[in-house]
């Protein structure tokens, strides 16, 4: 007897590329450049990357509402050309623009999505999810009166009702305050926990960070790094420190060449280092032993460009 097997990876995609058309005659814009990506079942998987890196665009693909230049995707092991409905099925999609009707109910919301997806109506559960995402004593207010948490709350829900193995969420939190940003993680853990593989994207370091177990990169269209969390941030790991001494130097010391330091404005040291080396000490050190008083110590923490800059680099 042969025993349904589940996919290895929730979805596939190898050599996915979309040209967006032109305006007028202009060159088409290249939004995705073979773009190769495994997401692991069960994982809670970060796509990170600046504005127009291509995010949105990789999502509107999975979810059928893009059409893909080339290449391929599989979700739920479902090739997105050859099944497109089976494909459709195993994905749902909160997207990044939250749109809901004014003057629809919650319940009436999740029971048009499930009629939408052909749920019948005896394995609907509208109520269900709408407690699972702290909705049900709402499930009767019209959306206009739902507060912006609650309307990204009710469009996870929406997402749920044909009960996808995948949920998608198209920068979840962009724009959203700390509290509810707390809150939404919360509800995205513990849907996974429950077997949902999760897929979000995300401008936020710490929202990846925090949330992700495993995160792919992405700047202009092309995956530039992809690892767990742990090992990405080991790569990335780097401090830039910034030292104002009381004289101006004409040229570095040589006491100084050695730890990388760069000189700027006669007195402004710069550096920067792997947090786990911290030779900070050793050049205060020096500093010191040269007779040089420090005026001003400045540390900062690599933002996400600091980390791009570092990946194209290399
Ligand atoms: P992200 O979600 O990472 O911010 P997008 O996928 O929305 O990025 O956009 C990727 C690139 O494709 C951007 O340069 C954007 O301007 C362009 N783009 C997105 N949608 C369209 C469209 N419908 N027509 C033309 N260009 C588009
Ligand atoms: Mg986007």
């Amino acid at each position: 007897m042969q025993s349904y097997e589940l996919p290895a990876n929730a979805v596939e995609v190898s050599r996915l590329t979309k040209i967006y058309a032109a305006a007028r005659g202009g060159i088409g814009k290249r939004a995705l450049k073979n773009v190769d990506l495994k997401i692991p079942r069960g994982n809670l998987f970060g796509l990170l990357g600046p504005n127009g890196a291509g995010k949105s665009t990789l999502i509107n693909i999975l979810a059928g509402l893009a059409t893909k230049s080339g290449g391929e995707a599989r979700i739920w092991d479902f090739d997105i050309d050859r099944m497109p409905r089976q494909a459709r099925a195993a994905i749902g999609v909160v997207p990044q623009e939250l749109n809901i009707d004014p003057f629809f109910t919650p319940r009436a919301l999740l029971e048009l999505q499930a009629g939408l997806y052909g749920v019948p109506p005896r394995e609907r559960r509208t109520m269900e999810l709408l407690a699972a995402l702290g909705l049900a004593e709402k499930a009767e207010a019209y959306a206009r009166t739902l507060s912006g948490g609650m309307r990204r709350r009710l469009m996870v829900a929406k997402a749920m009702v044909h009960s996808p193995p995948i949920l998608v969420l198209d920068e979840p939190t962009a724009g959203v305050d700390v509290e509810l940003r707390q809150q939404l993680w919360a509800e995205v853990r513990r849907l996974n926990e429950r077997g949902v593989t999760v897929l979000l994207t995300t401008h936020y370091l710490e929202e990846a960070e925090e949330l992700c177990e495993r995160i792919a990169i992405i700047n202009h269209g092309e995956v530039i790094a992809c690892d767990t969390t742990l090992g990405l941030l080991g790569r990335l790991d780097t401090k830039e420190v910034r030292i104002s001494v009381d004289r101006d130097l004409s040229y570095l010391p040589a006491a100084l060449e050695r730890y990388n330091v760069e000189l700027s404005e006669g007195c402004q040291l710069s550096f920067r280092y792997q947090a786990s080396q911290s030779p900070l000490a050793g050049i205060l050190a020096t500093l010191s032993a040269m007779g040089l008083g420090v005026v001003d110590v400045s540390t900062s923490e690599p933002d996400l460009e600091d980390i791009f800059l570092q990946l194209t680099r290399s």
